[in-house]
């Protein structure tokens, strides 16, 4: 090899070594996030409502939620309750079961896809002038140029500003007087171009990945579908960045469930 070539490829070498070595401490780690929370440096947001018999339902079930004391540490020695709720109340996961049969119940969803990048798409403006506006393609087209195409197994949530009206159930469910209600929601373009992109799950804060005056619910028909889970009654997702956070969820292990309650939670490690 010619003296020169030769120099020409340590140089590549050094260099590319350098681009493995040298820029490895600058790029944002993975493990960044999780180390963060002890430290203090990643924010973990609580995206759960805490789960009473006065959260807003939706309509049609005389019984939603009842705890009942079995046990005090006066009488007993020790406090336990026992309680019953609906599957589908409070914050809480549709399995893909939900509508489509032969889909996976709440047990049968892959751990993995409980762990994925947050994408928060937001339309508090539109859905505060009209509160049956569905999403537009036009909104996930602006975030990804924004941030980069949606990467696959991420979570996609709709924030909506429908929290500042929980737990008043009139005006969260906003029913007008024939007993329709008005909440804004996913459209079948939007959820079609989110289930292309290999979504893991999809999520709102409000009653229902739909909008409210859906009858036919074609959105859960599509989404639950292609065995993506969905999230209703999502907390404030006021302080979840559009881009950047990274979401854990957590649901009732409940063996053939076609939901259950919820845990989700937010981790930002750029608070
Ligand atoms: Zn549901």
């Amino acid at each position: 090899m010619p003296n020169l070539q030769r120099h020409t490829l340590l140089i590549s070498c050094a260099f590319a070594f350098c681009l493995v070595s040298c820029t490895r401490p600058t790029l944002p780690q993975k493990t960044d996030t999780l180390e963060g929370i002890a430290s203090g440096k990643t924010r973990v947001i609580d995206l759960s409502y805490a789960i009473n018999d006065k959260l807003v339902a939706w309509p049609g079930d005389p019984k939603v939620f009842e705890a009942k004391v079995n046990g005090t540490v006066e009488k007993d020695g020790y406090f336990t309750r026992s309680f019953w709720m609906l599957e589908h109340y409070g914050t809480h996961l549709d399995a893909p079961a939900h509508f489509p049969p032969g889909k996976s119940t709440v047990e049968q969803i892959a751990p993995e896809k409980f762990f994925g990048p947050a994408v928060v798409l937001d339309i508090r403006a539109d859905a505060e002038k009209n509160a049956d506006y569905q999403l537009s393609p036009a909104v996930i087209d602006a975030w990804e140029k924004k941030h980069g195409r949606i990467p696959a197994g991420a979570i996609v949530i709709l924030r909506t500003g429908w929290t500042s009206r929980w737990p008043d159930v009139q005006r969260y469910r906003n029913t007008d007087t024939k007993g329709e209600m008005h909440f804004p929601g996913f459209s079948v373009d939007a959820a079609k171009i989110l289930l292309d992109r290999k979504i893991s799950g999809l999520g709102c804060d409000t009653l229902s990945i739909d909008p409210g005056n859906s009858k036919d619910f074609p959105v859960h028909h599509l989404v639950l579908g292609a065995d993506v889970y969905q999230l209703e009654n999502l907390r404030d997702l006021t302080n979840v960045p559009e881009a950047g956070a990274f979401l854990v969820v957590a649901p009732i292990k409940l063996e053939g469930g076609s939901g259950g309650a919820v845990r989700v939670f937010a981790l930002d490690s750029h608070p």
